[in-house]
């Protein structure tokens, strides 16, 4: 941690002004671009890498509805390998703010100040995708049960010291290897 990765987006570009679109009558619809390509706080326990998509806000008699594909990514834990990945997916958002507020509507509503704050739904979305078992790549080979190695690096440095016979006691090139009893 630390350097670059201590900068980030504030959740505070998470509020959207609605105002607007109250005064209008019920029908009424506005796009709300989401383009938040950085590091950005959602809550205290959750950063995205970026946020990015496309929100419809339409009016309706009971509030505000919202209404979009949110493309995600976030920096996670390869549940297999252990190992540090960028997990990225879509999420689909369809959730009413509830104007004036009526937990019976939607846990979620306009504020005083004619704003929602997406970050709690966004929270809530993005603990569910990401409640199911994830991993680094569909072909992650985990962790060895006998010595705990990260079996995708074993094989890529099984690759590597295959490719430079001669180095190292045991790969050495059969062609090879009666030169070295020749040398001995
Ligand atoms: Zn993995």
């Amino acid at each position: 941690m630390g350097g670059a990765r201590s900068s980030y987006l504030k959740r505070r570009l998470l509020r959207l002004q609605v105002g607007f679109l109250l005064s209008e009558g019920p029908g009424n619809s506005k796009d709300v671009p989401i383009c938040l390509p950085q590091r950005l706080e959602v809550a205290s326990d959750l950063y995205l890498e970026s946020l990015t998509g496309n929100l419809v806000l339409t009016r309706t008699k009971e509030g505000i509805l919202v209404q979009g594909i949110l493309h995600v990514s976030h920096g996670r834990e390869c549940d297999r390998c252990l190992e540090a990945f960028d997990h990225a997916y879509e999420l689909s958002v369809a959730e009413l703010f509830a104007s004036p507020p009526d937990a019976n509507i939607s846990v979620f509503s306009v504020d005083s100040n004619g704003e929602i704050d997406l970050a709690p739904l966004l929270r809530e979305e993005v603990l569910i995708e990401e409640s199911y078992r994830t991993v680094c790549r569909a072909d992650c080979r985990g962790l060895s049960a006998e010595t705990g190695i990260n079996l995708n690096h074993e094989e890529e440095g099984a690759l590597v010291e295959a490719g430079r016979p001669g180095e190292g006691g045991g790969a050495i090139d059969p062609r090879l290897a009666i030169l070295q009893q020749l040398l001995k």
